[in-house]
């Protein structure tokens, strides 16, 4: 490897939020306060806590507001919520988020299914929703969903995405997140979309949120370390799913990312035998395994000489 790749990189915990919408088991308010609450103890300093969205269409998210009033807010930790409009900002801004998302599609089709809106209308939206976020002095940023690829109309065009995206842009989004809503994205295509970011629009950082649909996630995180992107969402146990592809996995796992991080020198501010943790009390409230490898695997640093995992 001859790039110089970043020596620290942010990780934005999503799977209270990304993780959970796509799960059968509904989480009650008290155990997704004791999941947030683990997490924030892990050093994980970026966690989106839920969405504010009608409750009939995600009614995995009915109660984030409560959940939003009973965390235990750690110093110095950002707990974010997503919303796809200005009703959504107002219930988020009420339930003292610290940061709001908006998020929008970069495919008309899947905007349409989505959020039940034209893109140009999820713009007009963004626009009176980082208003409203601004007057309440607090940062907004922007989720692109299927950046890496459609389910209804396969590739978006990169011109469609860079047109979006300076749009939000030009809202004062502190930051844009690509999202891989399907797992279509491949490393190749990371680094394209990742410099052509870069020379549209060169002050905006951007993160990226990839989904392991077709086991691509972990090699476009490498991708994006490559070309400069140091921000990255997982989701704990990588639980989670892709509502287009019944029984594929969701999110990256969190702490595989952060296994595979701190392996290579780049530091994460995460203790992961705290986060591996989580992600086997997490297996008891789904009552089911999760997808991740690091917490079956173990460590690699605290292998013995036995290669017996001593997690
Ligand atoms: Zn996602």
């Amino acid at each position: 490897m001859t790039q110089t790749l970043p020596a620290r990189v942010s990780i934005r915990e999503v799977g209270p939020r990304d993780g959970l919408q796509h799960e059968d088991v509904i989480l009650s308010a008290d155990q997704k306060v004791a999941l947030i609450n683990s997490l924030s103890a892990t050093g994980l300093r970026l966690i989106e806590v839920g969405s504010f969205v009608r409750a009939q269409h995600v009614p995995q998210m009915a109660d984030t507001a409560e959940v939003f009033a009973r965390i235990t807010r750690a110093a110095g930790a950002t707990y974010s919520a997503i919303v796809p409009n200005t009703t959504g900002a107002r219930r988020a801004l009420d339930a003292g988020v610290d940061a709001v998302q908006v998020f929008l599609s970069t495919s008309e089709s899947h905007n349409q299914s989505n959020v039940h809106m034209s893109i140009a209308e999820s713009l007009d939206q963004a626009a009176d929703v980082a208003a409203l976020v601004r007057a309440a002095d607090k940062p907004f940023d922007a989720v692109l969903s299927t950046v890496f690829g459609c389910p209804f109309e396969g590739d978006v065009p990169l011109d469609r995405i860079l047109m979006v995206a300076t749009r939000l842009a030009d809202l004062g989004a502190d930051q844009i997140t690509l999202g891989d809503t399907t797992g279509m994205g491949h490393p190749r295509m990371v680094q394209q979309v990742a410099l052509a970011f870069r020379e549209q629009l060169p002050r905006t950082p951007i993160r990226l949120h990839p989904h392991s649909a077709r086991g691509a996630g972990l090699a476009n995180v490498l991708a994006a370390l490559e070309v400069g992107v140091d921000r990255f969402d997982a989701s704990v146990g990588g639980i989670g799913g892709c509502p287009f592809a019944p029984g594929a996995p969701g999110n990256i796992c969190s702490e595989d990312l952060v296994h595979m991080l701190h392996e290579m020198g780049i530091a994460t501010d995460i203790r992961l035998p705290a986060l591996i943790a989580c992600a086997r009390n997490l297996e008891l409230l789904l009552g089911h395994e999760v997808p991740g490898q690091t917490i079956k695997a173990g460590i690699c640093g605290h292998l013995g000489a036995s290669g017996e995992p001593r997690v």
